[in-house]
């Protein structure tokens, strides 16, 4: 139908995107607007010849889609409430305390080491250092992540930075979080109590019922499934007691999909539901980084495959709610955030450009920064191209400052990314420069060829479908309220 350009009216339309999903057309733009129309209306729209006081012309010029009305200041407003993450710096503070963890998960990057190579601790002059550096974000929200290996393995040294940054944070005055991502098996009472009364903030790794847990997350002796909910149950038993005493976090969920978890997509959404959750992500594809490519090829799967299990567990969790029962899938949050909302909830790796760096930094054991968790991660496969400098050697200026900063926030600009400037789903989207390299070997994409691309065109394109339906979408934004 668009092979009869001479008609299109181009001096009388706003910029737009568009993508045709079954028998309509999506329009979107940068601003947030987007609007589906019927072949006719489209056409229409096109050659301006659809009745100025009457729908779709209303809703196209209210949402910006239209050149002769444009409120430009609105438009830039929007723009900007958009992208208002880039005005704040590193947010996100990944703190690996140690390498060492008792577990041999199936999916773990060469990352987790032994227990007995204790030399791979981070020591207390490191610690020191990491939070000292933290501390001169420009951001005013302050989020410290301890990460391992399992990072309950190096306690001391978890204790010793909350501390720290507690004291720091006196003067700073950020809005600070910590949080603590652990397999749970070496919480104790005493660790329990203490991290609750400092406001830490728990994210536990479940993956779904015992036989797929265990099966992904074999411990090196004894139950990972058994530790890891008899914690979470704790603390759901806990929690209305800690609401009462000021303290706001909700446990959250670190879900890994594997090969074996791919059929199970309903035991899982009903294990976190028995075990009280009432909303986990499993947008997170495996990823391939670390692992050797015979490991993948048994544990990993395809873009159509994860696919497949995401729709599935998704339509899942819409029919649950359809049946009264609330519980959201935290991936389609993130996108229906984009899509229906005028702000963006600044998901570090669906943005544009993504967070390396300039909204996350990775601290290693030995004091290494890297641009996020996944720069860490290659070099652990002896590839320090994402290597930022060293806390003890390197000002904070000088980290953030790093010319590789600078290349991966262009490489993750999806505005300059050839398949990513014309698609209809560039507002909501976000690619990952790592990926990209660990896989095409060039952090600039391929996006024909591209695995993740294709991952989120579906997710986003179920999304839009899905919206279409009255029900659905009440749904939709009633998740949008919590
Ligand atoms: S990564 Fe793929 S889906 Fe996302 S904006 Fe680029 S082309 Fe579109
Ligand atoms: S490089 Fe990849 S993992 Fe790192 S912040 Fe960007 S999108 Fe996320």
């Amino acid at each position: 139908m668009l092979s009869d350009l001479k008609k299109i009216k181009y001096n009388k339309l706003g910029f737009f995107r568009f993508k045709k999903i079954k028998d309509k057309y999506l329009l979107t733009n940068d601003v947030g607007g987007f609007l589906f129309l019927t072949k006719k209306e489209f056409k229409d729209f096109l050659s301006d010849n659809l009745e100025k006081d009457k729908e779709p012309y209303l809703s196209l010029n209210k949402k910006s889609f239209i050149k002769k009305d444009l409120d430009l200041t609105e438009s830039i407003d929007k723009y900007r409430l958009k992208n208002s993450f880039l005005f704040n710096g590193p947010s996100l503070h990944i703190v690996v305390v140690t390498l060492r963890c008792n577990h041999k998960c199936v999916y773990c990057h060469a990352s987790a080491q032994a227990m007995d190579r204790t030399d791979l601790d981070m020591d207390k002059e490191t610690a020191k250092n990491v939070v000292e550096k933290i501390f001169q974000t420009t951001s005013p929200f302050v989020a410290i992540e301890f990460q391992g290996g399992e990072p309950l393995v190096n306690w001391p040294i978890v204790k010793f930075i909350i501390e720290e940054a507690y004291k720091k944070n006196k003067k700073a005055k950020k809005d600070l979080e910590i949080r603590l991502v652990s397999n749970f098996s070496l919480m104790t009472e005493e660790k329990f109590k203490y991290l609750l009364d400092k406001n830490v903030s728990f994210c536990v790794s479940i993956d779904g019922p015992e036989k797929v847990h265990n099966k992904n997350r074999p411990m090196v002796k004894g139950n990972s499934y058994y530790y890891a909910t008899k914690w979470s149950k704790k603390f759901f038993k806990l929690y209305p007691q800690l609401r009462k005493k000021g303290y706001i976090f909700k446990i959250g969920l670190s879900v890994t999909i594997s090969r074996f978890s791919l059929s199970y997509y309903k035991e899982i959404v009903d294990e976190y539901i028995k075990l009280g959750f009432d909303d986990f992500y499993l947008g997170r594809p495996l990823n391939p980084f670390g692992l050797l490519k015979e490991s993948f090829k048994k544990i990993g799967y395809t873009a159509d495959e994860y696919i497949n299990f995401y729709k599935n567990a998704l339509s899942y969790i819409i029919g649950l709610n359809l049946k009264g029962k609330k519980v959201r899938e935290k991936a389609a949050v993130t996108f229906l955030k984009k899509i229906l909302t005028e702000k963006d909830p600044n998901h570090l790796d669906f943005r544009s450009p993504c967070g390396a760096g300039i909204g996350q930094l990775a601290y290693n054991y030995n004091g290494n920064v890297y641009t996020c968790d996944e720069g860490r991660m290659m070099s652990m496969m002896n590839d320090e191209s994402f290597c930022l400098g060293n806390v003890k050697e390197n000002t904070y200026q000088e980290i953030v400052g790093n010319p590789i900063v600078r290349t991966l926030c262009t490489a993750s600009c999806l505005d300059g990314l050839a398949g990513c400037d014309d698609c209809a789903y560039k507002p909501y989207c976000g690619i990952c420069p790592i990926y990209n390299y660990a896989e095409q070997g060039n952090i600039f994409g391929q996006m024909p060829t591209n695995e993740r691309c294709k991952i989120n065109k579906a997710m986003i394109s179920f999304l839009f479908e899905k919206l279409q339906d009255p029900k659905i979408k009440e749904i939709f934004k009633k998740w949008l309220d919590k």
